[in-house]
């Protein structure tokens, strides 16, 4: 199992991890297998897909539209409603397939990290089988 850090900066922020999930693959030595990409926490998602700039603005304005902010039961407590239910639809993580010592990626599929309660420290857990 390896672990790194992000550092968001926003409140709703689309953060691209590919390269740091790709080198502990390359590093792995698993020629063939799977890679878990794992955020252990409840305001945060991992999803698959492109790193481009207007898509980025886009995952942004869809996110916020998806879950509007609201009379959220959860809202009297922290706040973060919002954040909560986003993180539950899309989910902690993805498992990619590994091939080749390097992640079965489509040309188009980035691993996105999706903070939904910024700033913060967020911790990636990947572990390579
Ligand atoms: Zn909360």
């Amino acid at each position: 199992m390896e672990t790194f850090t992000v550092k968001t900066t926003k409140q709703i922020e689309i953060i691209d991890i590919t390269g740091m999930v790709e080198q502990i693959v390359a590093d792995s030595e698993i020629k063939e297998g799977i890679c878990l990409v794992y955020v252990p926490h409840a305001t945060a998602a991992v999803i698959l897909n492109e790193n481009e700039p207007n898509l980025c603005k886009d995952y942004v304005k869809f996110f916020e539209q998806f879950v509007p902010k609201g009379n959220w039961a959860h809202n009297a407590i922290d706040n973060n409603a919002e954040a909560h239910l986003k993180s539950a639809f899309f989910g902690p993580g993805k498992m990619i397939p590994i091939y080749g010592r390097s992640l079965l990626r489509g040309t188009w599929q980035q691993i996105m990290l999706c903070e939904f309660d910024g700033p913060r420290e967020r911790k990636v857990i990947v572990i390579c089988k």
